[in-house]
């Protein structure tokens, strides 16, 4: 190696190690702040959704302008299409469906704009990645 990269590369090294720091102290602010923002939501839907569905937006916002994914769990509660709040009972509509050759699938709709998420629990046994992850999640139902 050349002397001069020598002397650069350390101080290069540093800037990335405080920028690493910072980023990663930010995610973490963000993926609580997030966790909030949403049960605050669920908490004010049944008196002003208006409000609820503003901590949604807010909630986003964060999550797409630091590169932070929302929890799976959380996601289920936002419409897809119209981004607004999904409570079960009154603004969803919750169903367990089973199809051959598709698998068991949760189907939420969206009384407010129509639109239908599909999340697959089990199946598509066609392929053969997927032929793997059923046996494994056998073999974890057996273990319980
Ligand atoms: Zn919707």
């Amino acid at each position: 190696m050349p002397r001069g990269n020598q002397k650069k590369e350390p101080h290069k090294n540093n800037r990335r190690k405080r920028y690493k720091k910072r980023h990663f102290l930010m995610q973490k602010l963000a993926r609580g702040r997030i966790e909030e923002l949403i049960e605050f939501a669920k908490q004010t839907h049944s008196e002003d959704p208006k409000l609820a569905n503003r901590y949604v937006t807010i909630a986003r916002n964060i999550a797409m302008g630091t590169k932070v994914a929302i929890p799976a769990s959380l996601k289920r509660y936002i419409c897809h299409n119209c981004k607004e709040l999904l409570v079960p009972g009154k603004n969803m509509r919750f169903r367990i469906n089973n199809k051959k050759n598709y698998g068991t699938y949760v189907s939420i709709t969206c009384l407010s704009c129509g639109h239908i998420t599909r999340y697959i629990i089990k199946g598509r046994a066609k392929r053969d990645k997927e032929v793997k992850n059923d046996e494994q999640s056998k073999n974890a139902y057996n273990s319980n």
